[in-house]
């Protein structure tokens, strides 16, 4: 389903501003559904230092990975900046105990803004995204 070869889209992601939300990473290049775009990778944190990274410093970039472990993104370049929204395009799946991986939920087209559901309650209140604001009177 994915992880063809090794190869992912990486290289073809782009960082730029967000009709989301500030910042927002995009591709410029065609994806297909079921493909892998990039790993997830960065710190591997533990439940606790997840929540008091998330008080303290405001940290918004820590990826859930299942068992009580969680993956700060906050070093990194580009899957920081990944938005929420309603009417996402790609999923995040479990690669290995240390990472996760981002696939394309569906066809993505060159130009897009990736997007995934961020998957916690609060985010659906004052919700951004298009899907939402469309919504909105
Ligand atoms: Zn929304």
């Amino acid at each position: 389903m994915s992880g063809k070869n090794g190869k992912d889209f990486e290289n073809f992601v782009y960082v730029d501003n967000s009709g989301i939300h500030g910042k927002g990473i995009f591709t410029s290049a065609n994806i297909p559904k079921g493909y892998k775009i990039m790993d997830i990778k960065g710190e591997v944190i533990n439940g606790k230092e997840c929540e008091r990274r998330e008080d303290e410093e405001d940290n918004v970039y820590i990826f859930w990975n299942g068992d009580n472990c969680y993956i700060d993104t906050v070093k990194t370049k580009k899957i920081k900046y990944i938005n929420h929204n309603c009417d996402f395009n790609c999923d995040v799946v479990e690669n290995d105990k240390d990472e996760l991986m981002l696939i394309a939920y569906r066809d993505i087209k060159a130009g897009e803004e990736l997007t995934i559901d961020y998957g916690y309650e609060d985010i659906y209140d004052g919700c951004g995204c298009n899907d939402c604001t469309n919504l909105d009177n």
